[in-house]
């Protein structure tokens, strides 16, 4: 393999930084950690050849300073730039400072994040190229009027959505047209803390949809290839908690279309590197453009495992100029990947963040797993960052393999410290429904609910006051947290010790 970088630094910390230097590691390419204080003693640090502080805590004073990154780069002697997932990964700003420095920024051009990231512009730009997007408004709405007239024509459910959204932000499902003055003003006032952008607009709520994105690579000499979907619908209030490939919905013809789309939305922008464009499926198997993401995801892990391909050493050699080593008539499948995320939070407690300093860690394990852990024993889970702590990722030849492998690797993983929802991973896992590949985006908020959390807490004699309070606020879309302020702070969790029912090929 042609060398890539001498050193690059990572703009990043937890399990995406760790996952980064490994593959720097492999490569021969040394790597920069930079950590706030929070992050001093985190296994990102200890995973790095050098590492620089950046900072008090908040992001905002560390990981998001733009002005210190580039100081740390130039001090180390750092040629480029890996920004991971979240933080400064899909801010164009921060991509033009790089280049403007004389820096590699490993990850697309400006102008395409810029171009990819103000969903209403994205919307117009991909559908001039043909590919078909949820029907909605192409400019942001000026008034309540305008998305009046919308649902006077398409009807409601219609959801309402921030132009700079992400994260499951600034979004309202609209049911009727009276609620469309308050969900109106909610959506922006929401967008507006979110994003500093109060701009929304309207498309047609698609029923019991399914999330299903591709993977693609673009090098800089005007190659493009899709490396397959990944199923992304079990999610809890518009955030993807499993992930799988390949989907049960999609065969190899409809894989074969989406992926050809996919790759004409990444040419519209002028797209280089790896990205995401992410579809929602129709009941009958129509898919529309929902957004491309500007970098690498979360759940990349699933397509390497299908793939074989290390998609962090593919955007390495793509910055470094190289054209792609792989033709779409090369790609190969196989097999069937899962992914988990492991998050800091109290399913019986709203999931609301669990803090604390991990006591015992009992890793995922065993034939076909794979774990990208941004924690240690020791190591302090803060407020200040996102909850996840790990993914845990099962391959198996087929379906009903990587479940039962995910099931059996899952009962087995231990954290200690702080609570997660590896509860309500097994939960899934087992439902008739996940095991049928009957699922859509609204699976969670229909199946966890009031009995499957007693089911769940039964032996954490779980307090009416919690109970009602997730009840209140149960299967209201688009919602955000309530404050946990009323509930306890902090409760045993009798997710772990929930008797499970006996797996095919498995033990209990
Ligand atoms: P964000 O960028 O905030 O994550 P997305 O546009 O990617 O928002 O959508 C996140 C999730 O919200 C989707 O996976 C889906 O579950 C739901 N969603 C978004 N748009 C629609 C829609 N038009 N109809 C139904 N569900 C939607």
């Amino acid at each position: 393999m042609a060398p890539t970088f001498r050193k690059i630094l990572i703009a990043n910390r937890g399990e995406i930084a760790v996952r980064i230097m490994r593959t720097c590691r492999e490569l021969g390419v040394g790597t920069v950690a930079v950590y706030s204080d929070a992050d001093a003693a985190m296994p990102h640090v200890f995973a790095a050849d050098e590492a620089y502080r950046i900072g008090p805590p908040p992001s905002r004073e560390s990981y998001l300073r733009m002005d210190t990154l580039l100081d740390v780069a130039r001090r180390s002697g750092a040629e480029a730039i890996h920004p991971g997932y979240g933080f400064l990964a899909e801010n164009p700003v921060f991509a033009a400072a790089v280049a403007d420095a004389g820096l590699i920024f490993i990850g697309p051009p400006a102008s395409a994040i810029r171009a990819m990231g103000d969903k209403t512009s994205a919307r117009s730009l991909v559908k001039k190229a043909g590919v078909p997007i949820v029907p909605g408004t192409e400019e942001p709405l000026r008034n309540v009027e305008e998305a009046r007239t919308f649902i006077r024509t398409h009807g409601t459910p219609a959801l309402l959505k921030a132009a700079a959204g992400g994260g499951g932000k600034g979004m309202r499902v609209v049911h009727t047209v009276d609620e469309l003055p308050s969900a109106f003003a909610q959506a922006q006032s929401e967008a507006r803390s979110a994003f500093g952008d109060e701009r929304i607009y309207i498309e047609k709520y698609l029923e019991q949809p399914r999330h299903v994105e591709i993977q693609i690579l673009a090098d800089a000499h005007g190659s493009v290839i899709h490396l397959g979907e990944r199923e992304c619908s079990i999610q809890r209030r518009h955030q993807k908690i499993i992930e799988e490939s390949p989907s049960v919905l999609v065969d190899e013809a409809m894989r074969a279309a989406m992926g050809e789309t996919a790759c004409r939305a990444a040419r519209a922008c002028g797209y280089v590197n790896a990205g995401t464009i992410e579809f929602l499926v129709d009941r009958s198997r129509n898919f529309y453009f929902l957004e491309m993401n500007t970098r690498l995801q979360v759940e990349h892990p699933v397509t390497e495992l299908r793939t074989g391909l290390d998609l962090v050493a593919e955007q390495l050699k793509i910055a470094a100029g190289q054209p792609l080593g792989i033709r779409q008539e090369d790609v190969r499948w196989s097999g069937h990947a899962i992914e988990c995320r492991i998050c800091a939070e109290d399913p019986a407690n709203d999931f609301f963040p669990s803090t604390g300093r991990i006591t015992q860690l009992r890793p995922a394990q065993g034939p076909g797993m794979r774990e990208d852990r941004g924690i240690e024993v020791g190591s302090e889970v803060s407020l200040f960052y996102d909850p996840l702590l790990s993914k845990v990722i099962a391959w198996a030849d087929d379906r009903e393999h990587a479940i039962a492998r995910m099931i059996r690797a899952l009962r087995e993983y231990e954290v200690t410290g702080v609570t997660t929802n590896v509860g309500v991973h097994l939960f899934v896992l087992q439902h008739p429904e996940f095991r049928a590949g009957t699922y859509d985006t609204g699976f969670l908020g229909r199946n966890l609910n009031r009995d499957t959390l007693r089911g769940f807490c039964a032996d954490a004699s779980l307090p009416a006051a919690v109970l009602a309070a997730w009840i209140s606020h149960e299967h209201r879309d688009g919602e955000s947290l309530q404050p946990a302020a009323t509930l306890p702070a902090k409760r045993p969790s009798g997710w772990k010790s929930q008797r499970l029912p006996a797996m095919r090929g498995g033990r209990t």
